[in-house]
């Protein structure tokens, strides 16, 4: 057993009446009006899922509401989330998605960045998974000014948290038949911190012989990532970098509003688009696109296990997209959010009645 072992408990899953229990958190800008679509399309789908909604106002200096989000996650074991905006002028306030994060200990961020059929994108046939640490490195949120002029800020990283992390890597690997993990990484400046995160790496890889490992200095994957994508198979990353990775390929595949994001900690689940964005400016205009909530809801209940439910939305996104055309202007169309949506339930009515599951 490696030295990080430990007993891990299962996820819990509220159920009430044969319906699971999650907990929503819309969040700021385009947020709310997404999960509006996914409740949505969940009625017409007739999903056994209530959501309880949990707002939290971006101008409190108090975590009131952050407490109460976090209590409800740990009370259902799932959660669904737009990002969640911090606007307090409190230095000390800090951002909320991260203390969640941290809070609930959802150490992996994995995100499945694969090329849509049907979209006009600048890279064709990309496959890759992102697997990110989500809870340390430069989101430490360890900053101070030292002296008037001069500012620190703390780079965290711990070989309990590195090893998990390529653990899982490695394991999700062998689970979905991946045969390559490339491990994201500055060591040759950071040479301690980055340096620590590529040890371990290189070592869990070892154990499994079977996968084969290579690293990338983060500059060099950006440039290799717009160039060849397709040497790129399952990426190990630290925090930051692996933000930076995900919006790089979703420009590839076609942008912010394609793509679901997974947060996963020994416990607790938690599901959002890809890139985290709150979309501030496009809000409230029905051109925001909701495939990217509506990819996340579809994850949401693979992992609840619904999996008749999950594959009639993921079909009737699919064919939305690639063979009805019907396309936000992000992806160059001129569909509105509601159209898209619209689009979307009648596939599922349709193919709802087809597998019987209404
Ligand atoms: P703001 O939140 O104020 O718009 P921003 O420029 O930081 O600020 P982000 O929210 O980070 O924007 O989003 C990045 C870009 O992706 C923006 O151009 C935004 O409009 C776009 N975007 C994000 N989500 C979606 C979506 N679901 N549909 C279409 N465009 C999106």
């Amino acid at each position: 057993k490696h030295p990080f072992a430990k007993k891990v408990t299962p996820i819990p899953k509220a159920k009430y009446g044969g319906r699971h229990a999650v907990t929503m958190l819309p969040g700021g800008g385009i947020g709310p009006e997404l999960m509006g679509y996914v409740k949505e399309v969940f009625r017409y789908g007739g999903v056994p899922v209530d959501f309880e909604t949990v707002q939290i106002d971006p101008k409190s200096d108090s975590n009131e509401d952050l407490e109460y989000a976090i209590t409800s996650i740990r009370r259902n074991g799932v959660a669904i989330k737009g990002n969640i905006e911090t606007k307090s002028l409190d230095t000390d306030v800090i951002s909320r998605n991260v203390a969640l994060r941290n809070e609930l200990d959802l150490f992996v961020n994995v995100v499945h960045c694969q090329s849509c059929p049907g979209i006009k994108a600048r890279q064709k046939d990309i496959d890759i998974i992102i697997i990110r640490q989500n809870t340390e490195g430069e989101y430490a949120m360890l900053e101070h000014e030292s002296v008037h002029g001069v500012v620190e800020s703390m780079k965290v990283v711990t070989e309990e948290n590195s090893e998990r992390l390529a653990r899982y890597a490695f394991d999700y690997c062998r689970l979905h038949g991946r045969k390559k993990v490339t491990t994201v990484h500055k060591a040759n400046i950071m040479k301690l911190s980055d340096g620590l995160f590529l040890e371990v790496s290189k070592r869990v890889a070892k154990e499994y012989p079977d996968i084969q490992h290579d690293a990338m200095i983060i500059d060099n994957t950006c440039m290799q990532l717009v160039a060849n994508p397709h040497q790129f198979d399952v990426m190990l990353t630290t925090n930051l970098y692996g933000s930076i990775v995900s919006n790089v390929i979703c420009g590839l595949l076609g942008g912010a509003g394609l793509l679901s994001g997974r947060n996963y900690g020994d416990h607790y689940a938690v599901f959002e688009p890809g890139t985290r964005n709150t979309g501030t400016a496009i809000a409230g205009k029905n051109i925001a696109n909701p495939i990217a909530m509506l990819n996340a809801s579809v994850d949401m209940l693979e992992h609840l296990g619904h999996d008749s439910h999950a594959e009639v939305i993921r079909t009737a996104i699919n064919k939305t997209i690639s063979e009805d055309h019907i396309h936000t202007p992000d992806l160059g169309g001129q569909a509105t959010s509601i159209d898209v949506v619209q689009n979307i339930i009648k596939h599922v009515q349709a193919l709802s009645k087809k597998c019987q599951i209404v």
